[in-house]
């Protein structure tokens, strides 16, 4: 009876049970077998590398087995909360082509019939099992301020015991409904506590889905659920949010191995099976030949936002992470090279327990592979897209020549073996920039980069000589072998054996020739097939280019 009048003093205005907020969570219609997962970021700032990564074995564990992935936000510390986080949050997800079943979405509407999905619209719900926890004993009102606690504290510290809330120190572990209730007309705040039943001499082993069989003590600390602002801990509404939702698989950083014992004793309490966990360690940055931590402060690519920026594509950090997850998925990909890293079936006890290692070199590789394999239409479209956000002076340029700049993408893409030039979107305009004419001016009014072997007025030679024999039409034997006869008429040998056997006898050889008109046309020394730019940039383009080269016109 005392119980439930302090229940009513508690929380006079929460007139639900549990039984009715049950009603509004069916079980989740599944096969046996299907995972339900989730991410459950704070909106705290950008999504870090580490979140992502977790994110995608958490997406995977629920898509390779037919089930379901939710994002939830964890937003009831107002204070740390970062204006547009959410929105920074959804976007990685979507670019990196994490999807998700359920959540928030940009329009601030739920989707999914397990919501609310942002914790500050539960709070009512949290307060019906809190006030159930009281009405049953299993929890209560503490009125300490932090004085007390501290005077706790210092006691325990001379004692040489363990510090804390707990047992015998837990002063307001047995308050009575008269002391609670002059508290509450004083204006004391308060925090609920839940009653910890557990025992520090006991021992409890659990299954990590990432580390394995792991040992704890129980935990007797009368840990807070509900804090004097009325808003749930971490712990609380993670044993809430999760039981409700259907969570059956919890994938997240192993700063909450620790907190494991408290959840057993949470999920238990309430009554409600217990999810499986899986912790894994943070992703480490190779710096030289050592690893640390990626430091939120310090690493620019240590956020999520980072690659969407530079433009990896989204496909290719999950193409690598993959291989972070499961280190077999590399072999599997040799086997498998036309399925999707989709198709690849992940195991979370294959994961390294001690924390995976970015390697840039290797997503770098990754990621050339990836863009490889699309088509020039589809670099278009990522290029497209990424340049809108991030390049404005490039995506002016690509919307005015689409078709010119799919033809430009395809050079060297439709062979076997296609170029692997591009790791990120951002690689593309200092590789192609030549082509388009507003850019290829502005180049080269800071002059020509002629190879130090040839003069000024030998270059105007060969230009000349080589818009004379030119024409759109020659096939590629024909265009080289005018490219030998201007080099032979000129006093350059036709090929390097030649050269090679005399070199004094000659200027240069052919391939300075050819060097010569390669810098007229794009004032670069190293480019993909001459042949095949020219082609791509059309008869009027190079004639043009060549007319007006080193300085002068023909
Ligand atoms: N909001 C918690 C965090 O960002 C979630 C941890 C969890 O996945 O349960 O660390």
């Amino acid at each position: 009876m005392s119980n439930e009048c302090m229940a009513e003093l508690l929380f006079p205005d929460v007139k639900q049970l549990p039984a009715d907020i049950y009603s509004l969570y069916p079980p989740r219609n599944l096969s046996s077998y299907a995972m339900v997962t989730r991410f459950a970021p704070s909106p705290t700032g950008s999504l870090n590398i580490g979140g992502l990564y977790a994110t995608l074995v958490s997406e995977r564990l629920a898509h390779q087995s037919n089930g379901v992935f939710f994002l939830r936000i964890e937003d009831t510390d107002k204070k740390r909360e970062i204006k547009g986080s959410i929105e920074n949050i959804i976007n990685s997800l979507l670019y990196f082509g994490i999807r998700f079943d359920e959540g928030p979405t940009f329009s601030g509407d739920d989707m999914g019939d397990y919501g609310p999905y942002k914790q500050s619209s539960r709070i009512q719900i949290y307060k019906v099992f809190i006030k159930h926890l009281v009405r049953n004993g299993l929890a209560y009102p503490c009125f300490c301020d932090t004085d007390d606690l501290q005077k706790i504290r210092i006691s325990q510290q001379d004692l040489k015991i363990t510090t804390g809330y707990y047992g015998q120190w837990a002063k307001h572990r047995d308050i009575s409904f008269q002391q609670a209730q002059e508290e509450i007309l004083n204006g004391q705040p308060f925090v609920i506590r839940l009653k910890s039943s557990g025992s520090s001499d006991r021992r409890i082993t659990y299954h990590d889905l990432v580390k394995g069989e792991i040992e704890f003590p129980e935990n007797d600390q009368d840990i807070v659920i509900m804090k004097t602002d009325g808003l749930p801990t971490y712990h609380f509404a993670h044993a809430i949010d999760d039981h409700l939702m259907g969570t059956t698989h919890v994938i997240r950083g192993d700063e909450w191995l620790s907190s494991v014992p408290i959840h057993i004793q949470l999920f238990e309490t309430l009554g409600f099976r217990l999810p499986q966990y899986g912790h894994i360690a943070p992703i480490m940055k190779q710096v030289g030949a050592s690893k640390r931590k990626f430091s939120k402060r310090k690493d620019l690519d240590g956020t999520a936002e980072y690659y969407r920026e530079q433009g990896y594509p989204g496909m290719a950090i999950s193409e690598y992470f993959m291989n972070l997850i499961n280190s077999d998925f590399e072999e599997w990909k040799m086997t498998n090279p036309n399925k999707t890293f989709r198709d690849f079936f992940i195991y979370p006890c294959k994961m390294n327990a001690s924390g995976a290692l970015l390697d840039m070199n290797k997503l770098s590789d990754v990621s050339r592979d990836v863009i490889s394999r699309l088509t020039g239409k589809q670099v278009f479209d990522y290029l497209y897209d990424w340049s809108e956000e991030f390049d404005s002076e490039f995506h002016t340029l690509i919307d005015k020549y689409q078709e010119y700049t799919v033809d430009i993408l395809n050079i060297g893409r439709t062979i076997e073996k296609p170029r692997k030039d591009y790791s990120k979107w951002s690689d593309v305009k200092p590789m192609i920039d030549f082509f388009y004419d507003e850019l290829f001016e502005k180049d080269v009014l800071s002059g020509y980069k002629l190879p130090t072997n040839v003069s000024f007025d030998i270059a105007k030679e060969i230009v000349l000589g080589f818009s004379k024999t030119y024409s759109f039409t020659n096939e590629k034997d024909t265009w080289f072998h005018n490219i030998k006869v201007l080099a032979d008429e000129l006093g350059f040998a036709k090929d390097m054996k030649e050269y090679k056997a005399n070199p004094n006898n000659y200027k240069g050889h052919v391939g300075d020739v050819a060097m010569v008109i390669r810098v007229a046309l794009t004032n670069r020394t190293n480019t993909p097939d001459l042949f095949d730019i020219m082609k791509v940039m059309g008869e009027k383009r190079v004639l043009s280019r060549l007319r007006t080269s080193f300085g002068h016109s023909i």
